[in-house]
């Protein structure tokens, strides 16, 4: 887009700015770069009080990165590929916090980025084609274009334990641990829920903690990362090799850089499938599930997956009656995969007790104890691993209105519906990041947030270049796209498990299958649609 300072407008239109953009991680910096470049005037609005999103709010120990730290960084710079050192192969948070705080400072993108301030109302001004947008503090403002790089998984599901309020000891959700810590030294700690948080979380809480009591709903699948320190080897082949990293990464389903096996779990013998799956438990991490092509479209391939765990907890885990109780029910992979270091082992401590909920429920907490069953568990620190209102949940906090005053919570009553998980038909000039209909949740997000923002700048640039004033999604482009996405999710077993990928999470939530499943073919979609001149488009 090297004539892209010809697309300077929106200044012509009465607009306070050119673009807003909520949300300051990866994908609110990166877009906040790619609208600079365009040279368009923009600023990025984000309640938090630094960048990095995800990785500013979820600062629980032991938090990381299931991706591999060459895979999960931006390609758009490839100097800070070469200048940038990663130091394990999986990265901490405060490792990638860093990171992403470099990414700020390295391109001056603090200076349009506005903290503190979270947008709770946008609205569609149709007669001047352009969006009132109004933050918390009051503030009202005016931009051509918005994009809501809110985050797929920002908003902290929170339940309602009775007697919650009661509680004086710590309460803490993981994704909005404090910037200062919290002492568990000697102390007694619940943690509820068995996802990948409370999988990170509790061993290292465990670690100093006096007694852990971990309060499980449904026991999870998880894998062991082998995370270990990147030799200079590493990192010189690394950084010898982005292009191949990258390709790697465009052309796997959930862009991530491991192989998927060709053959079917069910078409090799007893022993060869035991084989290639050990392999894949040793090799450790996501990849696991990879080992057979057909693993998310065949139960009785899955189970084979699925058994090998469970064999695998029977033998990690030393105390068989709790290994019981630790044995995942469900299709394997169909609830996000967990990767971890130390969760099996840490139940062979004597601080740490499982708590089976579905034997024990939580009935209340008083002010210093979590009830469960008929039992009464004294606490000083309650730990909510308790997950997020994923991929929706963070556009429907805001009042979002489009033409006509349609509401966003309106229009997406039954479930969410958009083009290409980018764009919404009624709202001209709106787009989001890593939106239902979009891989969210399922592929490595810093690619589909790079995917995502390069496909909105091509359309905002479209729209820009072609003398129009506003762009919208059409609606047979929408419906389509919807019953594309409920196809591709139809041939898999996904849609089977009760996960945050269908919303299960959250109570009322409508039941929809929300993520594409084939990061390849969806960015051949948005590439083909930009090509074609905003296939599915209307610019007016
Ligand atoms: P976010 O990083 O969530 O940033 C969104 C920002 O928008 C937040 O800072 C939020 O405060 C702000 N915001 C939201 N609403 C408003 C508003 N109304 N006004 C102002 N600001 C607002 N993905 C992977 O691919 N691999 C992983 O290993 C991985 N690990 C994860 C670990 C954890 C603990 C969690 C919670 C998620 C993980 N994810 C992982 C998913 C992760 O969310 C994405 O990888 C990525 O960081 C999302 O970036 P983003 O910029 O789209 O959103
Ligand atoms: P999650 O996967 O949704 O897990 C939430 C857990 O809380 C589940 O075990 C759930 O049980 C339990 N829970 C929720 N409400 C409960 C209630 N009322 N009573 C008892 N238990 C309750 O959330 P998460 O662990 O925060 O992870 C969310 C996503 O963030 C992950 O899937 C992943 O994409 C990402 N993440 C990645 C990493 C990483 O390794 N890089 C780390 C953390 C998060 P049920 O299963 O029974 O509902």
């Amino acid at each position: 887009m090297n004539d892209s300072k010809k697309t300077t407008i929106a200044s012509n239109s009465g607009a306070d700015m050119d673009a807003v953009v909520v949300g300051a991680g990866f994908a609110g910096l990166y877009m906040l770069y790619k609208l600079r470049e365009m040279g368009l005037d923009a600023r990025v609005y984000e309640s938090g009080d630094g960048v990095g999103g995800t990785w500013y709010w979820n600062r629980y120990p032991g938090a990381r990165c299931d991706v591999p730290s060459f895979e999960y960084s931006y390609s758009f710079d490839p100097r800070l590929e070469q200048e940038w050192d990663w130091s394990e192969l999986y990265p901490s948070q405060p490792e990638i916090l860093a990171y992403i705080e470099h990414v700020a400072q390295r391109h001056d993108l603090y200076r349009d980025i506005v903290f503190n301030t979270r947008i709770t109302t946008l609205a569609y001004d149709e007669s001047q084609h352009l969006w009132r947008f109004v933050a918390d503090n009051g503030q009202e403002k005016t931009a051509r274009f918005a994009v809501l790089a809110v985050g797929p998984l920002s908003v902290p599901v929170i339940p309602d334990f009775p007697g919650l309020d009661s509680f004086k000891g710590t309460i803490v959700h993981t994704g909005r641990w404090p910037k200062a810590g919290i002492d568990v030294n000697g102390k007694r700690v619940a943690v509820i829920g068995s996802g990948s948080s409370a999988i990170q979380v509790s061993p290292e809480l465990a670690k100093t903690a006096d007694r852990v009591f971990m309060l499980q709903r449904s026991p999870a699948y998880s894998v062991p990362s082998r995370n270990r320190p990147l030799t200079a080897t590493d990192i010189l082949e690394a950084k010898s090799n982005y292009p191949a990293i990258r390709a790697r990464a465009q052309a796997n389903r959930s862009a991530l850089g491991f192989k998927t096996g060709e053959q079917s779990a069910l078409e090799v013998d007893d022993q060869t499938r035991e084989q290639i799956y050990e392999e894949r438990w040793q090799g450790g991490g996501l990849a696991f599930t990879g080992a057979f092509h057909d693993i998310f479209t065949d139960t009785e391939a899955n189970k084979t997956a699925g058994d090998f765990v469970r064999k695998k907890i029977r033998e990690m885990v030393e105390d068989q009656s709790i290994a019981d109780h630790l044995m995942p029910e469900t299709l394997i992979g169909c609830k996000r995969l967990c990767v971890d270091n130390g969760y099996l082992p840490m139940f062979n401590r004597d601080n740490v007790e499982l708590v089976d909920l579905r034997e024990r429920p939580i009935q209340h907490l008083t002010e210093n104890s979590v009830c469960v069953g008929n039992d009464q568990l004294p606490i000083d620190v309650l730990v909510l691993a308790t997950g997020f209102d994923a991929i929706t949940g963070a556009q429907l906090k805001m009042d979002i209105a489009g033409r006509n005053g349609l509401q966003l919570k309106d229009k997406w009553q039954e479930g969410p519906k958009n083009y290409l998980g980018l764009a919404v038909e009624g709202f001209p000039n709106l787009f989001m990041v890593s939106g239902p209909g979009s891989p969210a949740g399922l592929a490595n997000m810093v690619t589909l947030a790079e995917q995502n923002v390069d496909v909105i700048s091509g359309l905002i640039h479209s729209t820009l270049t072609s003398g129009a004033s506003a762009i919208e999604a059409l609606a047979d482009a929408e419906t389509n796209w919807v019953k594309h996405v409920n196809e591709l999710a139809s041939e898999t077993i996904y849609p089977l498990a009760n996960s945050w990928y269908v919303g299960a999470n959250v109570p009322g939530k409508p039941r929809i299958f929300m993520p594409h499943l084939d990061y390849p073919l969806y960015r051949r979609r948005c590439e083909e649609v930009i090509s074609a001149g905003c296939e599915g488009f209307r610019l007016q």
